[in-house]
């Protein structure tokens, strides 16, 4: 097994859902094509491979695209650009629905995507971005802009942990606000949420030396327009901080690639960027036999 992979690693959230998903999958996305050298047929296609996305996802991620582009102009103290925005957002629909084997897993792995699920993404997010624009960002514009979507890293006891914070902002009593944009339902408002905002707030409690109780928390639901403020006391910070270091080591104590066994289920098989390479994946999806 190659050792690049540790000196490139950091815990995170993402990183741990693949882990206790499906040990193979995560060697793939994390390990396996970082093996041998470049050009190497097998790793060039699972750096292609890690790339590619799940249609929801791949929704999602152009939703916080178009956001991202309006803040870079708000951090510009140039005006947001409604128009534009939805335009961008109509034009990369219509691009992937010409080519979705470029990026979308669920075609790679051999499904097709009908024009009513294309037409469903793009009201969709239509929908979220009319919903950003009018009812969700009045209440941002006024605050201090203190950053948007970078990937920042920082300790948490001795491991390297990596997260990209939608935005935070600071409001005049001076309280640092972590907002992350969700794009799909409240239904989906679970555990993996809740503790992916506990790591925002120690991420900003590092990153802008405040004390816990000066920053706040919340998830935006760009469909409904309806947020929900997360909190954590102390002592669940500094339970987290424990889990974290736990479970970062277990990732980082494994020896060979038989410390990964595949966990195949019909659903998450079907949707995994690694069933086109992955041999219990291929079993389970008839299209690819
Ligand atoms: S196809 Fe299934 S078993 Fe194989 S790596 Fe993906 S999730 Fe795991």
């Amino acid at each position: 097994m190659n050792t690049y992979w540790r000196k490139m690693f950091g815990w995170s959230k993402t990183r741990q859902v693949l882990w206790d998903e499906c040990k193979l999958a995560y060697y793939y996305q994390y390990i396996g094509k970082w093996e041998g050298f470049p050009g190497d047929p097998k790793r060039e296609r699972l750096q292609r491979l890690s790339k590619i996305k799940k249609f929801i996802f791949w929704k999602g991620e152009l939703i916080h695209e178009v956001i991202r582009n309006q803040m870079a102009l708000h951090s510009r103290n140039k005006p947001l650009l409604e128009d534009g925005a939805r335009k961008y957002f109509i034009q990369q629909v219509e691009e992937i629905k010409q080519h979705p084997k470029t990026i979308i897993t669920e075609t790679v792995n051999g499904l097709t995507l009908s024009d009513d699920q294309f037409e469903a993404a793009r009201s969709d997010g239509l929908k979220q971005l009319d919903n950003f624009f009018s009812i969700i960002w009045p209440d941002y514009r006024e605050r201090r802009l203190l950053e948007y979507e970078r990937l920042n890293s920082f300790q948490v006891r001795q491991t390297k942990v990596w997260v990209q914070v939608d935005l935070i902002t600071q409001t005049d009593e001076e309280k640092t606000v972590i907002t992350d944009w969700k794009t799909g339902d409240e239904r989906w408002l679970d555990s993996n949420a809740d503790e992916q905002m506990g790591v925002y707030i120690l991420w900003a409690i590092d990153r802008f030396s405040v004390p816990a109780a000066q920053v706040s928390a919340e998830l935006v639901f760009l469909r409904s327009g309806e947020s929900h403020a997360i909190v954590k006391t102390q002592d669940q910070l500094e339970e987290l901080k424990e889990s974290i270091a736990t479970r970062a080591k277990e990732m980082l104590a494994v020896q060979t690639e038989t410390d990964f066994p595949p966990d195949p289920a019909d659903r998450r098989c079907r949707e995994c960027n690694f069933a086109t390479i992955c041999p219990e994946g291929k079993q389970r999806i008839p299209l690819l036999n």
